[in-house]
């Protein structure tokens, strides 16, 4: 999939304990290995136990649009190509405790609405060190 922002717009910063989540090629979260607990975006530190170690569980990546907002006023110069464009929050169906920010890349802006299905879908984008980034997008489902 060609990238949903401009070619060039920032990459998120790879770094050891987000690695997994941007680099896998699947969705991906974080679960307690002391409580069980699943949590997103990762942390260092479980939200429920404070325990400090995780294996990473795969998500369906199925969800459903949680919240959105539609960006009308380009923040940088590189987006007055891309504006309109909507910035959704999907909670997922397998751990409805967790929620992830993306886009959703194959529907018109003014068609995103609360509740709907979506599905993951990754964009694949060569880092500025040669590491490739998966990042997370959405599709309509
Ligand atoms: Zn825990």
């Amino acid at each position: 999939m060609s990238r949903y922002m401009p070619e060039g717009w920032n990459l998120p910063e790879i770094d050891d304990l987000n690695r997994q989540f941007f680099t896998s090629g699947k969705l991906l979260v974080q679960q307690c290995t002391e409580c069980g607990t699943v949590q997103h975006l990762p942390e260092d530190v479980c939200h429920d136990c404070h325990a400090m170690t995780f294996d990473w569980v795969e998500a369906s990546g199925n969800g459903t649009i949680y919240s959105y907002v539609i960006v009308h006023h380009p923040v940088h110069d590189m987006l007055r190509e891309r504006v309109p464009y909507g910035v959704i929050l999907v909670q997922l169906d397998d751990y409805p405790s967790i929620r992830i920010v993306g886009n959703l890349v194959d529907v018109d802006p003014s068609e995103i609405a609360i509740g709907k299905p979506v599905s993951v879908s990754f964009e694949e984008v060569e880092g500025a060190d040669g590491e490739m980034v998966t990042i997370p997008q959405w599709v309509a489902a």
